[in-house]
């Protein structure tokens, strides 16, 4: 059994507050509830939730005005927040979009799309709460079966060049260097020349074969996993 996603409920209504717990509760996950920022505050200062259901209209402090406030926080800053509003117009919904928040759920909502939202956004900021599979692009990789796929085809790895490939998956797009790697795939532990980086590299692109090219060198700073199809130059690598 994986952990049951946390949710901190930012909600000053009582029987909302309370509906959306029980229904949280029903569906495998663990709520919380602060009726107002500064119980929320206290809350995230003591647990880092999965997911932030944060109410728009809340006495003293705006639901939009917390969300900036985590958004900037580099502590809460990967949070996912779904806003909670009776606001159903554009102007709002693009403010609360802004203002950082990953969706919003108009006020009433039913209970399946609440969780449908939820889900969704778990997904899309946290692999591992959905079955744990990655996927960037064509790529597939998942934690709970150590398989790796590439246009459906699976790809065998040794177990440093799958830990590699799912670090970079999870952080793709960014550039990270040799160091960086070190430290986050083989551990800070260890004593690894940063060369040992380039030649698990080697090793992963040559058994992701077409995916392969995924994995940039990035002249002068590392590597990056990237989506977006490489053009084809002179290898650097
Ligand atoms: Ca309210």
């Amino acid at each position: 059994m994986r952990n049951m996603p946390r949710v901190l409920i930012v909600e000053d209504e009582p029987a909302i507050a309370e509906l959306i717990a029980v229904n949280l509760r029903h569906n495998g996950f663990q709520p919380t509830w602060a009726m107002d920022s500064a119980t929320a505050q206290r809350e995230l200062d003591a647990v880092l939730p999965d997911v932030i259901l944060l109410d728009w209209m809340l006495p003293g402090e705006s639901g939009l005005s917390l969300a900036r406030k985590w958004r900037a926080d580099a502590r809460t800053k990967a949070v996912p927040i779904l806003m909670l509003t009776a606001r159903g117009d554009e102007a709002d919904r693009v403010a609360g979009l802004d203002a950082g928040a990953d969706d919003y759920i108009t006020k009433p909502f039913s209970t399946k799309e609440m969780l449908a939202r939820i889900r969704a956004v778990l997904r899309r900021r946290t692999p591992e709460h959905a079955g744990g599979v990655v996927a960037i692009g064509e790529l597939q990789l998942d934690t709970a079966t150590h398989r790796v796929a590439f246009q459906g085809q699976p790809v065998k790895l040794g177990p440093t060049e799958f830990k590699l490939l799912h670090y970079l998956m999870k952080h793709a797009e960014r550039v990270h260097s040799r160091a960086q790697l070190l430290d986050k795939v083989w551990g800070d532990h260890v004593f690894i020349e940063e060369r040992t980086v380039d030649v698990h590299v080697k090793r992963l692109r040559e058994a992701l074969g077409g995916a392969g090219a995924m994995i940039e060198t990035v002249r002068g700073a590392g590597y990056r996993l990237t989506a977006q199809t490489p053009i084809q130059t002179c290898s650097g690598a």
